[in-house]
């Protein structure tokens, strides 16, 4: 059959093979790579605490600017829910990169400035001088949290704040706004999954969505190296698309 005008939609893939066709005829194609998943932490204890959430952590990849700053939920093989999800989507490229093998920071009481941490922590210890570490959790951390904590940095639950000393505030300051973890491979978040690459954005014309190597060719949806956060982004973005494309101008 022969039509005047085609739009392909075909959807993401991360196998860069199922792009070659459009290559053939000449379209830049962005390496394609998963986006959207949670990370595997086999080695790390704190998968014991599956089901914990924290409200608002700062979640960051050493070495690069990656960062975000949302609700995480440990889960049984690692770390997922929306600061691992939005993550994983902005650094996609870097992380397949890394072989899925890297080291993420987490600041679980979102909080930047250690010197307003020490001060919080300071504060606590002179208003709560006579309670257990345990007793009493700043930030109102959830509480199998606080005390895996407090086990890593070696500080023993029955001590009390008083007796915390220097050593004891720098252990917290450290581990509450730089505590680090492995990540060794990803898991998909549920069956969503969203390709990070694909048709480059410069082989396409974006007034009319057609393709500016071949002509009566139209693009839209995930096929497009276009790949957004959580939150209906992608539906959007394929949505949209499809509206510019399907007035075939
Ligand atoms: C389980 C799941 C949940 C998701 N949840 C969200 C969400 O909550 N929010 C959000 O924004 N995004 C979400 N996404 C991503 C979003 O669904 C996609 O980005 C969006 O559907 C892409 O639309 P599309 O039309 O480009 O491709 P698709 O929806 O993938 O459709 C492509 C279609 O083309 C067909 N096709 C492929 N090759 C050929 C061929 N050669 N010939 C004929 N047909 C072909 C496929 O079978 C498929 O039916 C989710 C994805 C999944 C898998």
């Amino acid at each position: 059959m022969i039509f005047d005008k085609v739009i392909i939609a075909t959807g993401g893939s991360p196998d860069k093979e199922s792009f070659s066709w459009l290559e053939k005829l000449n379209h830049k194609i962005e390496e394609p790579v998963p986006s959207l998943f949670t990370f595997n932490m086999p080695e790390e204890p704190i998968t014991d605490l599956m089901g914990v959430v924290v409200e608002n952590v700062i979640l960051g990849i050493p070495g690069t600017q990656l960062k975000s700053n949302e609700p995480l939920l440990i889960t049984h093989w690692g770390m997922s829910g929306p600061a691992v999800l939005k993550l994983s989507s902005f650094g996609a490229r870097v992380l397949s990169e890394k072989g899925y093998d890297f080291k993420i920071q987490v600041n679980w009481v979102n909080e930047q400035n250690t010197g307003l941490v020490r001060e919080e922590l300071l504060f606590v210890s002179d208003e709560h001088s006579n309670k257990l570490l345990s007793n009493f959790r700043p930030y109102a951390l959830p509480n199998r949290l606080w005390s895996y904590l407090l086990e890593k940095s070696e500080l023993h639950e029955s001590k009390k704040w008083k007796e915390l000393g220097k050593k004891g505030l720098n252990k917290l300051v450290n581990i509450l706004t730089n505590d680090v973890y492995s990540v060794k491979g990803k898991t998909t978040f549920k069956e969503e999954f969203v390709t990070c690459g694909g048709v480059s954005l410069d082989s396409i014309n974006f007034d009319t969505m057609e393709s500016k190597v071949c002509k009566n060719l139209y693009f839209a949806g995930e096929v497009l190296d276009i790949d957004g956060i959580t939150g209906g982004y992608n539906l959007q973005a394929a949505w949209t698309t499809g509206y510019i494309a399907g007035k075939l101008k």
